[in-house]
């Protein structure tokens, strides 16, 4: 089904957007740079200044920057002037603990208010923070902290005694492990020490020294949905586009109250969830909490969030439990919503305007972008099921595929015209692009050619300049002579009352080289019997026809997904065929489900 465009009416929009519909003709990254200010005198790029230390220097300084909500309702406000503060004495405490520029701080804690003073400060030290998602075993945080050579760890109690004390010595640069929950009067266990007795005694003003904006800043590791993560590098420039692609594409302005649910141990929920918002003087939500249905809709309508940044995976759940009139009255100041992480299926954008009474805005970048690349826009009409336009200075093209790759003829890539699918591929030039993998030179070697940055996923682009996801190369279904993207048969499946969720792998066949295999997670209220699989297939076959439907259905009770909420086909499809499962670090729940 192909739902209709979503028309936007300027007298819904309530302030005037940051990025007209028609663009940003004459927009170059020298403009971008110029809404920053850079260090005093001529001194460079730091991300921590542009973020905090001239709002703290200026008006906004008694602004309040993050609101921290505890689990357990504890709240916590921090405005630009308590976050200047310390995160300049923690810069100090990592110059006194003897770490150098270019060290890497690790973290591996739940959204706490240390976590941000820890990223910011770090930052200001021009040491490399990386955060870790909060509930990786032992094993990934080993593996991670190994490959980013980390020199100081911030964590918690139970997470250093369960998790890295056995490790330590399979560490050797880890120095320092600090506690964010030690008090400072109480004593640590051995070998750390307490975050906030550390802190304590520092001074809360620090000069940061020059920054080249090729400094690196941030180290993330991918979500591992394909295969084992890779470790991202990214640079003090990046903050030029964290703060262009959240003027754009989350339309943010100074008065807006805003909540984005990633964690920090994704590359979300620093550049969105840390650095973008506090470029904009904005005041940022951090709840501490995972998700709870009931929680967000009261967090949206209390606190009165007026920009909010979310994922189809959270968007879905909220879909399977809740109708329309609870969200309606959610939330009074809500004027814009966005989404990114995974294809968000049409059902999910049109859902938001019943729910929400807004569309929700899909948009498209990975960690190796950095930053937003492709949006829905505030002003622009939704296409529902598109990941939008281009932002402004970001050049994106569908490039031919062969079966191996993309297809160079002289050096050079075939850029494809409207509705044809190919590889999606980038431009590179934008501020926030990795700089490299780190430890895998070749890796990264290998995402360009003939010009363009390759992102290994698969779609096409309209008349119109929208993109349209495919799928990711790895995923993409071979079935007599066609090229399936599984997105495309979810999305569909999804259409159906009963089905709540749908994960889609191509199954080797003798005949038709690949069959289109479906995972299907009914709704609470339906009843996942033969009846229903057969159900499904025939409204497969209607609304697809009989080349693209599923030609098997299994109904599960869970799909397996990464930490950061994506579908892990890769696992569908290893445990369908008997293969190796392969790298599970980042699988929620640590276990197959
Ligand atoms: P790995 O690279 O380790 O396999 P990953 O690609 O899932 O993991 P991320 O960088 O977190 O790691 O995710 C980026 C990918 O997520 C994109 O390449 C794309 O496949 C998918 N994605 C993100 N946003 C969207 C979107 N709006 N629509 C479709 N796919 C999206
Ligand atoms: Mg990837």
């Amino acid at each position: 089904m192909t739902y209709p465009t979503i028309h936007k009416d300027p007298a819904d929009l309530r302030v005037t957007p940051n990025l007209p519909a028609a663009g940003w003709p004459g927009f170059s990254w020298a403009v971008a740079r110029s809404w920053l200010d850079g260090l005093p005198d001529g001194a460079g790029l730091n991300i921590a200044h542009e973020a905090v230390d001239r709002h703290a220097a200026g008006p906004r300084a008694g602004h309040v920057a993050l609101r921290w909500l505890g689990r357990h309702g504890e709240r916590l406000d921090l405005t630009y002037a308590d976050l200047a503060r310390r995160t300049s004495a923690f810069a100090h405490a990592l110059e006194r603990l003897g770490t150098a520029p270019g060290d890497s701080v690790f973290a591996l804690s739940g959204r706490v208010p240390a976590l941000y003073v820890a990223a910011i400060g770090t930052l200001k030290a021009r040491r490399v923070f990386c955060p870790l998602f909060s509930a990786f075993g032992p094993e990934p945080v080993r593996q991670r902290m190994a490959i980013g050579e980390a020199t100081v760890l911030v964590t918690t109690r139970t997470a250093y005694e369960r998790k890295v004390a056995a490790l330590r010595d399979g560490l050797p640069r880890l120095r320092h492990v600090l506690l964010t929950d030690v008090p400072a009067d109480a004593a640590p266990p051995e070998g750390t020490l307490s975050f906030a007795a550390l802190v304590a005694g520092e001074a809360q003003e620090y000069a940061i020294a020059p920054t080249d904006p090729e400094t690196p800043a941030l180290l993330h590791f991918t979500s591992g949905t394909t295969g084992t993560p890779k470790g991202a590098v990214h640079v003090h420039e990046a903050v030029v586009m964290h703060h262009a692609s959240a003027r754009f594409a989350l339309d943010l302005h100074p008065e807006d109250v805003y909540w984005c649910t990633a964690d920090p141990g994704w590359v979300t929920g620093t550049s969105y969830g840390i650095v973008a918002p506090l470029t904009h003087g904005v005041t940022s939500i951090v709840d501490e909490a995972d998700f709870d249905a009931e929680r967000w809709y009261a967090t949206l309508r209390e606190e009165r969030v007026s920009v909010w940044y979310t994922a189809p995976t959270a968007i879905r759940r909220l879909m399977r439990l809740g109708g329309p009139a609870q969200g309606a009255l959610a939330a009074p100041a809500l004027r814009f919503v966005a989404s990114v992480g995974e294809p968000l299926n049409p059902e999910a954008v049109v859902w938001g305007q019943d729910a929400l009474g807004l569309p929700v805005h899909d948009n498209w970048w990975q960690t190796e972008t950095g930053g937003i690349m492709i949006a829905n826009t505030a002003a622009a009409d939704v296409r529902p099921g598109s990941m939008g336009r281009p932002l402004p200075g970001v050049e994106a093209a569908v490039l031919r595929r062969g079966p191996d790759g993309v297809l160079l003829a002289d050096g050079r890539a075939e850029v494809l015209g409207p509705g044809v699918g190919g590889e999606l591929a980038l431009r590179p030039g934008w501020p926030s692009m990795f700089r490299g993998y780190l430890h895998a030179e070749e890796r990264y070697r290998r995402c360009f050619a003939g010009g363009w940055y390759l992102t290994g996923d698969l779609a096409s682009r309209d008349e119109d300049g929208y993109f349209w996801f495919l799928g990711r190369a790895d995923d993409v279904i071979k079935s007599s002579g066609h090229l399936i993207g599984p997105f495309e048969v979810e999305s569909t499946l999804m259409e159906h009352p009963a089905v709540a969720e749908a994960g889609v792998i191509g199954k080797p066949d003798p005949v038709a080289c690949e069959i289109v295999k479906a995972f299907v997670v009914a709704r609470p209220d339906a009843a996942g019997d033969g009846g229903l699989t057969r159900e499904l297939l025939g409204f497969g076959r209607a609304r697809l026809g009989a080349a693209v439907a599923p030609r098997e259905i299994e109904i599960v009770t869970e799909l397996p997904h990464t930490r950061s909420g994506k579908i892990m086909r890769r696992l569908l499809r290893a445990r369908e065929l008997g293969l190796p499962v392969g790298d599970l670090s980042t699988l929620e729940g640590g276990e197959i489900p």
